[in-house]
């Protein structure tokens, strides 16, 4: 049989061995479907590697484990203070491996190494050390009745837990899905995104140094359509949850029908930025630049559709194209002044210039990019930044998801009209405002409909703070102490304390 492990040598030159099988309860194994999965280095267009896709036999063999652990008492009697020990010893090796894991992410993603390494890892050790924590604070309540009863909740896990990620930040993704699903004492089969299948598997074998038992955490690779659709439909699987686009997410409630699966999903946007005239412009043009062009765009808060008061539009306009040329430097994502890396598949590459096409043909003006811009090596799923202006509501590029550098910007009037405007979108995640007027700023997040507002910002989460959407963005938290709920089942015990009936 082929070795489940191969030494690879990172562009940045730093070596190291990744694991390529399913890894079910602590061990790396081959798949029995016989599937792989190609990872691409987008900067490159050159393979990195193969891994073991799992099909339903092996999605069926991570539930088993994942069930059994459920059972075995050295996970379900494990008091809550040691799992939350353990979770913060696996956040420690995860700290300590933190230059290998965003060297990984990099090679297999495209996102720069310095964002990888400043912002992705700082964020998936911070949320598993924070859910650590709360381990052993996870409490239900006593409650008031009669003299004749008493009664008390306790929150219990709600067993075994399917997960699906995306593969926009590979390891945050895993770890606000993980980080709550273990200090509740859940079990889990947790299915990385076939676009960056690498670094998870690394993250297996820090969870067995961890020593976490065998099944608890069960992690495979595998194609949305096989293994995803396994883990939706499986009988045995007792929740799922779900971060990538609406359409999936659509298909995801309808299989988890099966069994009633308990579900949290996480989909997409077309998130708004407003700026006020009163706002600070200069904070406004940094933010905004930021909230749209990080990570390359691939983000499902990214706030996509700037709207701007027709005071200070041209202005507005104006310095935000002035920051593509002064912040926007897209190039290799191992250079330590790329702030933009390639697209992460050419899939992708293709639908964001597909939109920039269709933004030109439905008659908006093209302000800037809009077209491939020449990587390093002539190779790469690189993108231009990209603006529209001229962008009326009914348009494609207004109305729907890119998932890519490109941005709208429109002018509105009134505060009213910027609402209106706002919330005039199927989506519902985030929304930005500018504005140093703070009642102001207070009257618009309450009157926007989405689950996040970030007032003179965009973009700055926190593992702290409760992350979700309303509409057709998602359904449920997660982060905060309110990704708990979406973990921990409620059970009322009644006590009958006389001798009623
Ligand atoms: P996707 O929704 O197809 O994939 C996300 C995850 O779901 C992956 O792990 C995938 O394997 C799995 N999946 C796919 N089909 C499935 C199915 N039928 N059953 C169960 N699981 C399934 O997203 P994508 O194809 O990677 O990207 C397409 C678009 O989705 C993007 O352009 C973007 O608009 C959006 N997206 C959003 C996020 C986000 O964070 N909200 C992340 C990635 C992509």
């Amino acid at each position: 049989m082929a070795s489940l492990f191969v030494e690879l040598k990172a562009p940045n030159g730093r070596t190291y061995t990744q694991p390529t099988g399913l890894f079910i309860n602590n061990e790396f194994v081959a798949a029995k479907s016989g599937q792989k999965i190609t990872s691409i280095d987008p900067a490159t267009e050159a393979e990195i590697a193969s891994v073991h896709a799992a099909g339903a036999e092996d999605v069926d063999l991570a539930v088993q484990a994942a069930r059994r652990a459920l059972k075995d008492p050295s996970w379900k009697k494990m008091s809550p203070t040691d799992r939350g020990n353990l979770m913060i010893k696996l956040s420690d090796l995860m700290e300590q491996n933190k230059e290998l894991l965003a060297t990984i992410d990099t090679w297999d993603n495209g996102k720069p190494y310095s964002a990888a390494l400043a912002d992705d890892l700082p964020e998936a050790i911070g949320t598993i050390r924070f859910y650590g924590g709360y381990a052993d604070k996870v409490y239900g309540q006593t409650i008031n009745t009669t003299h004749a009863k008493f009664a008390y909740t306790v929150r219990q896990p709600i067993g075994v837990v399917g997960q699906i990620i995306p593969w926009n930040y590979p390891l945050s993704m895993a770890a606000w899905k993980l980080g709550p699903a273990l200090a509740c004492g859940n079990t889990v089969v947790i299915k990385a995104a076939e676009q960056t299948p690498l670094s998870i598997l690394v993250l297996g074998t820090l969870i067995k140094e961890a020593g976490f038992p065998p099944g608890v955490v069960n992690i495979i690779n595998g194609y949305g359509k096989d293994a995803g659709k396994a883990i939706a439909s499986h009988p045995d699987i007792d929740k799922v949850a779900f971060t990538g686009s609406t359409g999936t997410a659509r298909e995801i409630m309808k299989m988890a029908a099966v069994n009633l699966k308990n579900i949290t999903l996480e989909t997409g946007g077309k998130s708004p930025l407003l700026v006020f005239d009163d706002a600070d412009l200069e904070q406004a043009v940094k933010w905004s630049h930021y909230g749209i062009m990080s990570n390359q765009g691939q983000i499902c808060t990214a706030t996509s559709r700037i709207l701007v008061q027709e005071t200070i539009y041209e202005t507005f306009v104006k310095q935000f194209k002035d920051a593509l040329s002064s912040i926007s430097k897209v190039g290799d994502p191992f250079a330590e002044d790329t702030f933009q890396g390639p697209q992460v598949t050419k899939a992708q590459y293709e639908r964001i210039l597909s939109y920039a096409k269709i933004g030109v043909a439905e008659g908006a003006t093209l302000a800037a990019g809009g077209k491939p811009f020449n990587g390093p090596g002539g190779k790469g799923f690189y993108i231009e930044p990209t603006i529209f202006t001229d962008v009326r509501k009914e348009m494609a590029i207004y109305r729907e998801e890119v998932f890519g550098p490109f941005v709208v910007i429109l002018p509105f009037k009134t505060e009213e009209e910027a609402i209106e405007m706002a919330n005039d979108s199927q989506f519902g995640l985030g929304a930005a405002v500018f504005t140093t007027n703070l009642e102001r700023s207070h009257r618009v997040a309450r009157d926007i409909e989405s689950g996040m507002v970030w007032i003179n910002s965009s973009q700055d989460c926190d593992f702290r703070i409760p992350f979700g959407g309303v509409k057709q963005s998602g359904i449920g938290r997660e982060l905060g102490e309110a990704g708990l709920e979406a973990y921990s089942q409620i059970k009322a015990v009644h006590i009958n304390m006389g001798s009623r009936l």
